[in-house]
């Protein structure tokens, strides 16, 4: 069975590289490299000992993707190729729609071409936009309050459209909540390429001297110590999710052909706690100062994981300081990322 994984040099998708290859399938891997290394898929075979296929392309080029799918048999498509910087997606709306939105059509084009017909998704809790209640069911209304988040509710629906429009086609959606930590091996991880936008890469670049002082966005916010609170996720547990679905979606049949799961852990952490806990794990020290909120944030986010527990017979194992650990293990075993 041949997986293509799209964005597979990326960072979820490098570790999903790896539990596809133990598993035993093969791997085709199409990037275009623009927010990654073709390093990291040199790594993801020294871990597993497996063969992986690279083929640098668009996933909006898609005679490539005919052409890629043809020549490797696929059978299934795992789908990480995409923009996620929401204050990018804000200040650059076309380059999101074009990327996230046309590339999945042509993504889907492709694999009709070929009779290629199941598909994972990576989508995000941030379709969700601000909770109305928490935890965060499947079916809370959406109401994503950025571009980023817009594009992924529009791939969302388009799936659902052909899904219903012929049994043939079987997509499983995962709501991603916030993926962190590395593979414990420490030879692949999380490599943000510029100033990072995320709590994990920035309290890691404070840890290791790259950069001088945590901004906390806001303490005064109503959670238990005033700072905003996510459902942290480590990328091992997420990306064994994706094959508890891929499996899960072998076993689907007729109208039933299309799911809905977040991927989180049901447990929310603040900013403080994130920080006391990976210099725990660290052991160095975190400077920070409190700074505004950042616009656009919620104050607390995390995952009802029953419906996942049910249709994927999946649950997130790793805990915060496994999360901590992993991630530091990495930055202090890659001190420039993949640039070595
Ligand atoms: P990433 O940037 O590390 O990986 C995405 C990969 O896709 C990169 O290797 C990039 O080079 C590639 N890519 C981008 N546009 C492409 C195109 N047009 N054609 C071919 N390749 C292209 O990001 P990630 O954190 O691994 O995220 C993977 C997916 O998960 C994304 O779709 C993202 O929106 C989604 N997601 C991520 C998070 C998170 O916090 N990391 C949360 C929710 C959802
Ligand atoms: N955050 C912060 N400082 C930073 C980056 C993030 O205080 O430099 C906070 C942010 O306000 C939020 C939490 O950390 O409460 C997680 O932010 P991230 O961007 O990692 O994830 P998202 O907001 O997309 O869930």
């Amino acid at each position: 069975m041949t997986i293509l994984i799209t964005g597979g040099a990326g960072y979820i998708g490098s570790h999903c590289c790896v539990t596809f290859l133990q598993a035993g399938h093969d791997v085709v891997v199409v990037d275009n490299l623009i927010n990654s290394r073709a390093q990291s898929l040199k790594r993801v075979e020294d871990i597993t000992g497996c063969k992986l296929f690279f083929e640098e392309a668009d996933i909006r080029d898609q005679d490539a993707l005919e052409r890629i799918l043809a020549k490797y048999d696929c059978t299934a498509v795992i789908h990480f190729a995409g923009l996620k910087a929401v204050g990018e997606s804000v200040s650059q709306p076309l380059d999101y729609y074009d990327c996230n939105v046309v590339g999945t059509h042509r993504l889907l084009k492709a694999m009709e071409a070929t009779g290629v017909h199941q598909l994972i998704f990576s989508s995000s809790a941030t379709v969700y936009g601000d909770p109305q209640y928490l935890p965060l069911t499947e079916n809370h209304p959406t109401g994503p309050v950025n571009p980023y988040g817009r594009t992924k509710l529009m791939v969302e629906e388009m799936l659902t459209d052909v899904a219903a429009s012929d049994p043939k086609w079987r997509f499983g959606i995962l709501r991603y909540f916030n993926p962190v930590g590395a593979h414990a091996s420490g030879a692949i991880g999380e490599n943000p390429l510029g100033v990072p936008n995320n709590l994990m890469p920035f309290i890691t670049q404070v840890a290791d001297g790259r950069r001088d002082k945590l901004s906390v966005f806001g303490d005064d916010y109503d959670t238990r110590d005033g700072t905003g609170v996510r459902d942290y996720i480590h990328v091992v547990d997420l990306v064994e999710g994706h094959l508890k679905a891929y499996e899960a979606l072998q076993a689907r049949s007729g109208n039933d052909n299309c799911f809905t799961v977040n991927l989180g852990t049901g447990t929310g952490y603040s900013v403080l706690e994130m920080v006391r806990a990976f210099e725990r794990a660290s052991n160095k020290t975190v400077p920070l100062v409190i700074a505004p909120r950042r616009e656009g944030d919620v104050a607390e986010c995390y995952a009802d994981t029953k419906k996942a527990e049910e249709t994927l017979d999946w649950r997130a194992q790793r805990d915060l300081t496994a999360m901590c650990h992993d991630t530091w293990n990495w930055v202090c075993k890659n001190p420039r990322g993949y640039d070595d």
